[in-house]
């Protein structure tokens, strides 16, 4: 994946700290009951990727 694509996705963010996490997903994007651990300074929380029509639900 080239870099300028990277940039043009959406990155999932961290709902406690505002971490953007290295998680891209596009436009169209649909998820549920994808956990992930916040890599965030300090913070350690772990939280459910939700996704619905393109935009995190946080
Ligand atoms: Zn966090």
């Amino acid at each position: 994946m080239k870099i300028e694509v990277k940039n043009s996705m959406h990155r999932v963010q961290c709902p406690e700290c505002g971490y953007t996490m290295p998680i891209f997903f596009k436009e169209s994007a649909e998820c549920k009951g994808v956990m992930v651990a916040c890599k965030g300074r300090n913070c350690h929380a772990f939280f459910e990727v939700k996704l619905k029509n393109g935009k995190q639900i946080k």
